[in-house]
């Protein structure tokens, strides 16, 4: 047996509870669970995407014990066309499962609109500016958020539930190990890769709630590159009963910042950070905290969660990745653009810039 092998467990289940044991050969087996204050979907097809992804990186075909929609089995094709020209690492495999009959009659479709929603400057955007279609919003423990880091998780859903009630939608609450017991032990790169596949999985798990999902977009069109969450990705996921959406090309990290700085709901509950230093919401120092300090700097507005000044010295010695570069580059010309002059500020980010791309040549100096 040299595929790898999802078995849906059916049988212990509750309604707001599935989980599947993936078997990977030489790799081990991996018990996945996810569960939601709402009912999921027990098929097969909410394990495609992550399995899928499993089985590239691994080099093994996969086999799926149960039925997978065949618009998502279809769409899963073209999503290893694209991350397989993406990612030399990872390779086109077979993919087998039982298929719902083809005469079958089209589901019908749930009518709910679902948006990713994590506290963060894109799910605010997303969900500020479509709420006029948007019915629910859905926050996720175990992505950003350690499975086993409950007091952080604490924290962040009491911000989520607070902003759901204040925008007016109810919120999907949903715990998955799918990054924890399935990615990481795998090695599946998170940002580059696994991230999407993980959302899917969620999206496709509310099947009898939601017939779209949106997914707040986290690069808009001339920042685009290979990323785990990406219009020419997330559409691919969709099955005859969920559509995914990647939302908003147009509108850059700051312009977002500008359009959600004049509610109070976002600037009272933003939640940028992912080092959060000794469970702080936002540590204010990181690159994520400080581009979004410098965003809401420019919109001339302070968010409670990210109180202070930018400190240059920060600036100048924390970690900048390529994708931060951009942002920091962009906030750059947004204090430009704003008449902002502090040269103190721009000289450390002109510094955090030329850095990055020394660093990129330095291994371990991170
Ligand atoms: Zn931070």
């Amino acid at each position: 047996m040299n595929s790898i092998r999802v078995r849906v467990q059916s049988a212990s289940a509750s309604a707001k509870q599935i989980s599947a044991v993936i078997d990977v050969p030489g790799g081990g087996s991996f018990d996945v669970s996810t569960r939601s204050n709402y009912t999921l979907d027990h098929s097969a097809t909410p394990w495609l995407a992550p399995a899928l992804a499993a089985g590239m990186r691994r080099h093994r075909d996969l086999v799926i014990d149960g039925t997978v929609d065949p618009t998502a089995l279809d769409g899963a094709t073209k999503a290893q066309k694209v991350l397989a020209d993406w990612y030399r690492t990872y390779r086109r495999i077979e993919v087998s499962a039982a298929q719902s009959p083809p005469t079958r009659t089209l589901p019908e479709r749930a009518t709910g609109v679902g948006c990713f929603f994590s506290g963060g400057v894109d799910s605010f955007y997303s969900a500020i500016t479509q709420a006029d279609r948007i019915t629910h919003l859905i926050f996720v423990h175990g992505f950003d958020i350690a499975v086993g880091d409950s007091e952080l998780a604490r924290k962040a859903l009491t911000g989520a539930r607070a902003s759901a009630a204040e925008l007016g939608k109810p919120l999907i609450e949903v715990q998955t190990t799918v990054r924890s017991a399935l990615g990481d032990p795998l090695a599946l790169d998170w940002g580059h890769v696994f991230h999407g596949p993980s959302l899917a999985h969620v999206g496709l798990a509310l099947s009898k709630h939601l017939g779209t999902v949106v997914i707040p977009s986290s690069y808009s069109r001339d920042q685009l590159h290979p990323w785990g969450s990406h219009p020419s990705l997330d559409p691919l996921w969709s099955s005859d009963s969920v559509s995914f959406e990647h939302h908003e090309l147009d509108v850059g990290r700051f312009g977002k910042i500008r359009r959600i700085s004049s509610s109070d709901t976002a600037m009272n509950n933003l939640r940028v950070c992912w080092l959060n230093t000794d469970g702080a919401f936002n540590c204010g120092e990181c690159g994520k905290c400080v581009r979004t300090k410098l965003g809401l700097r420019t919109a001339g507005v302070e968010s409670p969660t990210l109180p202070g000044s930018i400190s240059p010295e920060a600036v100048r010695t924390m970690y900048v990745s390529e994708g931060e570069r951009t942002f920091l580059r962009e906030g750059l010309a947004a204090m430009q653009d704003a008449g902002i002059r502090d040269e103190a500020l721009t000289r450390a980010l002109r510094y955090a810039i030329r850095r990055s791309y020394v660093r990129r040549f330095i291994p371990f100096s991170r």
